[in-house]
């Protein structure tokens, strides 16, 4: 199964579907950074028990709670943001949890039909609009499969 991208919103639908869903956000809150979001802290009560709209928290490969910041209020554009986040991604402390993170990536692709990785973000975008962090990750973890590993991951954007 290849590699995919998601909203944390469609949590329940992902798990059903058989995917092990990776939060990649720094904070559980909305996407400004600034709003708690209490279904990502608590859970959602269902059948009794409360539930997650994702497997693994992995804030290590956020991007930098200060340059959402500065993207959410327009001082700098999305190009400047996309450097920013690779760049952050590479750097000593992060890249052992990034590097995890594609071999994780092609440990579940391997496994057929019912399995796959999502790497989830709060951002719900339009058809098409890609400015969330999250396809920025999935081209990274893409790239480094291919660069370290000579193995392709494909990318679906669900
Ligand atoms: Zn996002």
């Amino acid at each position: 199964m290849p590699l995919y991208t998601g909203c944390v919103d469609q949590g329940f639908k992902y798990r059903k579907s058989g995917l092990v869903r990776v939060l990649t956000m720094s904070r559980l809150s909305d996407e400004s950074g600034k709003n708690p979001r209490d279904d990502l802290w608590k859970g959602i009560s269902r059948g009794g028990k409360f539930e997650f709209p994702f497997d693994l928290w992995n804030p290590q490969v956020a991007p930098l709670g200060r340059d959402v910041a500065s993207w959410y209020q327009s001082k700098i554009d999305w190009e400047e943001f996309s450097r920013r986040y690779h760049a952050s991604l590479y750097e000593s402390e992060k890249y052992p949890f990034l590097y995890k993170l594609v071999e994780d990536a092609m440990s579940q692709d391997q496994k057929c039909p019912e399995s796959g990785l999502v790497i989830q973000c709060v951002c719900n975008l339009p058809p098409g609009r890609k400015t969330c962090h999250r396809f920025l990750l999935a081209e990274e973890l893409q790239n480094l499969a291919f660069q370290e590993f000579a193995y392709h991951l494909e990318i679906v954007h669900l």
